[in-house]
């Protein structure tokens, strides 16, 4: 059976390292490191999302802000908040939670939110820095999949990794970290042809295409790590049988909570890997840590 990464226990760790720095930055600075994060609109998700970041934040006693404008908001009233928000000293992070409602033009947002307070790493120049492997923040969810590798020690240089997904948040991002800790790497996408094949030569497999179950067993080599970013709710009994006919486990569980959070990788078919990350309390636990620690790591820099 595979090693089973656990998500939960990384993050603690992350967590638990970063609380003496912010009590550090709280010191020299004569305040907490502080983190901003807007919310437009009542997306059901995102606001999910939001909670848990203002709730890990208090954990850790990171200042933060949540700011909820109307979701019939315009592009130029966000550009405002955020350029108030980059001028006060005390914000370090500037969070525009995506996905925007449709009239708000995004590219201009993520440009207006200056490099120093780019906590999410989306911004071109934080882009730029992490093309050229120097400084800046990185992408939450890629970072906190590289962090997981390697607090597991699972080698990465010499490796072969496939990634499976080429968005600018997680697939490309995570096909450059993997890059920069020398493996060596392919990038797959709806129009790759021979998925399967491409999928079966790594040592490392990340899947981050947003497809429930879709990596079966057959896509994955005996003794590959299976690291599945996904996160797709089933909320049907028949695409809950569609992926999970016969396993009768599964469907009760379904039927006892409604819904099934489910990855982009078969759950079921993953005997033959050495490792696999569960969906969920895999990458997911991570990827609020890693912006725990880009917010630190952006009120140090400011502090210099
Ligand atoms: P996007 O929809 O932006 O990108 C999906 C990518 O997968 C695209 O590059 C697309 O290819 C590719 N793809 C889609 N279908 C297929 C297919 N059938 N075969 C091969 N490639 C395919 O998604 P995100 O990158 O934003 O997110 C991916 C998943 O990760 C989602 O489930 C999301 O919920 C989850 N996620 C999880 C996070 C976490 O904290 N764990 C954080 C962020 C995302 P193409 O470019 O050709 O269209």
């Amino acid at each position: 059976m595979p090693k089973v990464l656990d998500g939960k226990f990384i993050r603690d760790q992350i967590l638990a390292e970063l609380r003496p720095r912010v009590e550090r930055v709280r010191a020299a600075a004569g305040r907490p490191p502080g983190l901003a994060v807007v919310l437009v609109g009542n997306d059901p998700a995102s606001e999910i999302y939001v909670r848990n970041k203002v709730k890990t934040c208090e954990e850790l006693g990171i200042f933060s802000e949540k700011i909820t404008p109307a979701a019939t908001s315009t592009t130029e009233e966000i550009l405002a908040l955020v350029a108030a928000l980059s001028e006060r000293d005390e914000i370090d992070g500037i969070l525009v939670q995506s996905p925007l409602p449709r009239q708000i033009d995004e590219r201009r947002i993520l440009l207006a939110i200056p490099p120093a307070k780019d906590v999410d790493g989306f911004h071109p120049f934080s882009v730029g820095q992490l093309v050229s492997n120097s400084p800046g923040p990185r992408a939450c969810t890629p970072s906190g999949v590289m962090e997981m590798l390697r607090r597991y020690e699972i080698p990465v240089s010499g490796k072969k990794a496939v990634v499976i997904g080429r968005s600018d948040i997680v697939g490309k991002p995570m096909a450059l970290l993997l890059l920069h800790a020398n493996a060596t790497v392919t990038i797959c996408h709806s129009r790759t042809s021979n998925l399967d094949v491409e999928c079966r030569q790594a040592d490392i497999l990340v899947a981050a295409l947003g497809r429930p179950g879709f990596v079966r067993g057959n896509f994955v080599k005996t003794g590959a790590v299976v690291v599945d970013v996904g996160i797709n709710r089933l909320a049907s009994r028949a695409e809950a049988e569609a992926l999970f006919g016969g396993h009768e486990a599964k469907l009760a569980e379904f039927d006892r909570k409604g819904s099934l959070v489910v990855g982009d990788v078969h759950p079921l078919e993953m005997d033959h890997a050495s490792a696999v990350t569960p969906v969920p309390g895999g990458v997911g636990p991570l990827t609020i840590a890693m912006l725990m620690s880009n917010t630190v790591a952006l009120a140090e820099l400011r502090l210099q």
